[in-house]
């Protein structure tokens, strides 16, 4: 089978999406850029199947520039194809992508709002705040676009009343964001229920963003 190796990949995160409680049963969904017969694409999970059930030829492969129709697979990809698609065209150093419903994020996205810098990790998400994607029904273009806006710079973003989504330069990197952006969801609800925290200034977060830059370096 063409690209065994991804295809095994994807589902080994897709079933930590739900052992780590980053996203429930069928929720989510993961892909992985990749070539398949000389065509530039990416390998992504099929729509609405439970991750525990998922073999290789489940996952499937879609073209840069097809849609659901044009692919004709036996499996329908994921409903958020369009988001997964534009983000490999718009980043070209996307490799990889995680969007999960996972709970923190899902419920600090329902109001709609970016998270301020209230921790220095915030940075992790590439800038001084953690954009919201506006809400747009789950599958749409008009969902994709959003999303893409609120990438603009960022690794990560939440999406309004749904989730969050993840990029990276491989599939570990793009699931530990996720992973760090449920938390940081987590640690801003509890804060939250404290009264308003103090956010810090744009100049700390600036020096934070130039020290991170190292950090990653090692
Ligand atoms: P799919 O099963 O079609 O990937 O849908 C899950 C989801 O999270 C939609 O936003
Ligand atoms: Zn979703």
């Amino acid at each position: 089978m063409k690209n065994l190796d991804q295809r095994n990949q994807i589902i080994e995160y897709s079933l930590k999406l739900n052992s780590t409680n980053l996203s429930p049963l069928r929720s989510g969904n993961i892909s992985l850029r990749g070539v398949e017969d000389n065509k530039e694409g990416y390998l992504i999970t099929p729509s609405g199947k439970k991750y525990e059930t998922l073999k290789p030829e489940d996952i499937v492969f879609m073209g840069l520039n097809e849609d659901e129709e044009k692919n004709g697979s036996t499996n329908k990809p994921s409903s958020e194809w369009r988001f997964h698609r534009d983000i490999y065209v718009d980043k070209k150093e996307a490799q990889a992508i995680v969007h999960a419903h996972s709970p923190h994020a899902t419920a600090v996205s329902s109001h709609g709002k970016s998270i301020p810098p209230f921790h220095y990790m915030i940075a992790l998400a590439g800038g001084d705040d953690i954009k919201c994607a506006e809400y747009a029904t789950f599958g749409t273009e008009e969902l994709s676009k959003n999303v893409i806006k609120a990438l603009e710079n960022r690794y990560a973003c939440l999406m309004s009343n749904h989730g969050q989504v993840a990029f990276g330069t491989n599939l570990d990197e793009a699931f530990e964001l996720a992973q760090e952006i449920e938390n940081i969801c987590h640690q801003y609800t509890i804060a939250l229920k404290l009264g308003q925290p103090k956010i810090l200034s744009f100049e700390e977060m600036k020096k934070v963003l130039d020290k991170a830059k190292n950090y990653k370096k090692g």
